[in-house]
């Protein structure tokens, strides 16, 4: 697994852990989604090398996956049973632990953004349409659903309904986790994660996956770890992913990379679940594990360049 330290500031970032699969990944399209992480790594160094905070990085660093098409997370979410998008995603700081989540929202073009005002509020979580009306009272941004669709994304509904899977989009051929999320420590010490996505393609009965979930999808605790998770939801709530990790850390239980090992192939593995998280300790110790083919993924460190990689042991740094 990636292992990287810094004593100084660092961030983590995946765009979920179900990547194309190794043959259908032209050149073209390897540096397409290589760019896409590097910018919103970027994005994110901007405001820790300014000295700005973890939790101001990791929404920085977000948003632009979000905007990016080619991630299943704001524009370029993926479909519905019903041809919709619904959006779940949230927040976390780990000095006061402070959180945020919303899940469901159908016309917020960045989740991430209403994350971070209902962390503000006196609320930790608000869903559908009561996190929509939320929103307009903040002046949030708004749009139509459909500024969500593309047609790749049309054409895995298409897939899914044509299997006749009433479930979600899931096969041992096709992993389709595009979810995104992003850690961050800053130079004081700070711990954040952030978590964003449309969830699985085809899902029915507004249901609500683990990125929405604080202690499943995402979790920032200064005492131990900031993590955000990608892979099939239902396994990763069911094993508590997030805070199980954090708690292990925390009572010396385990190394953060071994915490992530464990929970992955020891807990969500059996359950029958795949999928991949970005973790950062408060010793600024930086983990990317995966037990899918690949992830997404990109890292930087305090005053370096920025890294991505996709598969295994293909690493690219972006001068
Ligand atoms: N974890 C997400 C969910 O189950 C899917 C993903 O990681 O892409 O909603």
């Amino acid at each position: 697994m990636d292992h990287f330290q810094s004593e100084g500031y660092a961030l983590a970032l995946h765009g979920g852990a179900g990547t194309l699969l190794k043959e259908e990944m032209t050149a073209a399209r390897e540096q397409e989604h290589r760019l896409a992480l590097a910018r919103a790594a970027k994005a994110g160094q901007r405001v820790l090398e300014a000295n700005g905070s973890a939790l101001d990085a990791a929404v920085a660093a977000c948003k632009v996956l979000e905007d990016e098409p080619l991630f299943n997370a704001g524009k370029g979410a993926v479909y519905t049973n019903e041809g919709k998008h619904e959006l779940d995603a949230s927040l976390m700081e780990g000095a006061e632990r402070k959180a945020g989540a919303v899940s469901g929202v159908q016309h917020i073009a960045n989740p991430i953004e209403l994350c971070r005002l209902v962390m503000e509020s006196e609320f930790v979580m608000m869903e559908g349409a009561g996190a929509e009306a939320f929103a307009k009272e903040q002046g949030i941004r708004f749009v139509e659903n459909d500024y969500f669709d593309t047609s790749y994304r049309k054409l895995q509904l298409e897939e899914a309904r044509a299997a006749g899977s009433v479930q979600l989009d899931h096969s041992d051929k096709r992993h389709k986790y595009g979810t995104v999320g992003v850690v961050a420590r800053d130079r004081n010490g700070n711990l954040a994660a952030a978590t964003s996505t449309g969830g699985m393609t085809n899902k029915q009965f507004r249901r609500i996956g683990d990125s929405a979930l604080i202690g499943s999808g995402t979790w920032a605790d200064n005492r131990s770890c900031a993590l955000s998770t990608t892979g099939y939801g239902e396994f990763f709530i069911r094993s508590a992913v997030a805070a199980r990790v954090a708690a292990s850390v925390e009572f010396g239980v385990r190394s953060l990379g071994e915490a992530c090992d464990w929970i992955l192939n020891d807990e969500v593995l059996p359950l029958g679940g795949d999928g991949g998280m970005v973790a950062i300790d408060l010793h600024g110790n930086v983990v990317m594990p995966f037990n899918s083919s690949g992830m997404y993924r990109a890292w930087v460190l305090d005053g370096k360049p920025v890294n991505t990689a996709i598969f295994r042991g293909d690493h690219v740094v972006h001068e």
